[in-house]
């Protein structure tokens, strides 16, 4: 049966999806497609859109922007990016930050100012990077060289050369690859893309320590968590970790694209002039959004309410996952990144038939469905979206549903 609200094969690469929901507008947590149909939005364009949609003072904030100056380069500065930096570079230790378009430019850029921290400190011979299993850091080519996961690297080889994998979160095996060679380690607290697995407490105190013995520098990657996702203004706060570089994206400029790395004096005071630069990046439109962005996210009454809502939305997915016995697994994440474990049962059947029923999902690793919702969602909303997920499994993983029982309370929460 056609449906109107999908488009097939549009001239977009085949590296993306031959078929697309195509949408037109969006009010809070909600989209809708062109067909007239609404969706509960628990995606935000992959964890972006955390002030959720049809939002007016960032429209204004843009347009206002727009008015007086839309873009200026590097080459000069103006009040918004100022303004913002002020803000980004004071929720830290940090002296400066460099702006960029996404994601992967932000982690880029810590790369490349850890390999020229390592080489104007300690000389030449120091240039690896240690990056974790189910990671992931983004697609530019350094970027995917530390995003161990063989479909996204294997037809791009030769790769970044000194990218080494070692297992997240143990010890025993960070001890024993760790060393002096070392420029840099990039690592996520909560493992956005690869399943949902948050750092533990350990794991943050040996990074800390190997990476200060070693004198290698630690980036953060929080590009997915950072901005109250997890239910604090950055997730290494939760887990004690100290990194010296905070990468931010995702939800930095409300949807528009705009990145930071953060950096401490110790390494902006041995970068020299030219020595790297973006055109777009920190432009006048979305820092002047983004600063109104930072004014909801960086309250300490809202990164409370996601965490209170977040930990309504664990209790609720434990409780639906109570009921299909082995076919769920345990609720992940953090806050408002949540996933929810899937043993049996097809992942991409299970979405579809959410969509279908008016929720709209993201996928995180082989087998967990991730809900990362508009921070500003409501907890009515939450319950809702939950309801029709709990429908959902029961339809598609009907066979294996147990009423009431199934498996048993304290599902682990990771
Ligand atoms: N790091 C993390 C943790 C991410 O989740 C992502 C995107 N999913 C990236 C980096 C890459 O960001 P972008 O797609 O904006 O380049």
């Amino acid at each position: 049966m056609m449906n109107e609200a999908m488009v097939t094969a549009p001239p977009f690469p085949k590296n993306y999806a031959a078929e697309f929901l195509v949408l037109t507008e969006g009010n809070g947590a909600r989209v809708r497609d062109r067909s007239g149909k609404w969706y509960m939005d628990f995606g935000s364009g992959i964890a972006v859109n955390a002030l959720g949609y049809g939002n007016g003072r960032l429209a204004d904030a843009a347009r206002e922007q727009m008015m007086k100056l839309i873009h200026v380069s590097n080459l000069y500065a103006t009040e918004p990016a100022l303004a913002l930096a002020e803000r980004l570079v004071g929720s830290g230790p940090f002296a400066a930050v460099h702006f960029g378009n996404s994601g992967s430019e932000a982690n880029e850029t810590a790369l490349k100012y850890a390999r020229l921290s390592a080489r104007r400190t300690r000389g030449e011979g120091h240039h690896r990077i240690l990056a974790f299993s189910n990671g992931f850091h983004g697609r530019t080519l350094g970027a995917l060289s530390c995003t161990f996961t063989a479909k996204y690297q294997d037809p791009f080889r030769p790769l970044v050369p000194g990218c080494e994998e070692c297992p997240f979160n143990e010890v025993g095996e960070l001890e024993a690859r760790l060393d002096g060679s070392f420029a840099a380690v990039i690592v996520e607290v909560v493992q956005g893309e690869g399943g949902l697995t948050v750092m533990s407490g350990e794991f943050a105190r040996a990074l800390n320590r190997l990476c200060r013995e070693n004198d290698v520098v630690l980036i953060a990657d929080e590009v997915q968590t950072g901005l109250a996702r997890t239910g604090s203004l950055f997730a290494y706060q939760r887990v004690g970790l100290e990194p010296d570089i905070v990468t931010l994206a995702k939800p930095l400029a409300g949807g528009l694209p705009l990145s930071a790395t953060l950096v401490p004096a110790r390494i902006n005071d041995l970068l020299h002039v030219g020595e790297h630069g973006t055109t777009f990046g920190g432009g006048p439109v979305t820092t002047a959004v983004a600063l109104e962005v930072w004014k909801t996210l960086s309250d300490p009454a809202f990164i409370e309410s996601v965490e209170r809502k977040g930990l309504l939305l664990a209790r609720l997915l434990e409780e639906t996952g109570a009921r299909y016995g082995h076919a769920v697994g345990a609720v992940k994440g953090a806050g408002l990144l949540r996933g929810l474990e899937i043993l049996e049962g097809d992942l991409a059947e299970i979405m579809a038939a959410a969509r279908e029923a008016g929720l709209l999902l993201l996928r995180s690793g082989a087998n967990v469905i991730r809900i990362a919702p508009p921070l500003v969602i409501a907890e009515e909303e939450i319950r809702e979206g939950v309801a029709v997920l709990d429908r959902t499994l029961a339809e598609t993983l009907g066979k294996s549903r147990k009423t009431g029982t199934g498996r048993k309370k304290g599902g682990k929460t990771s």
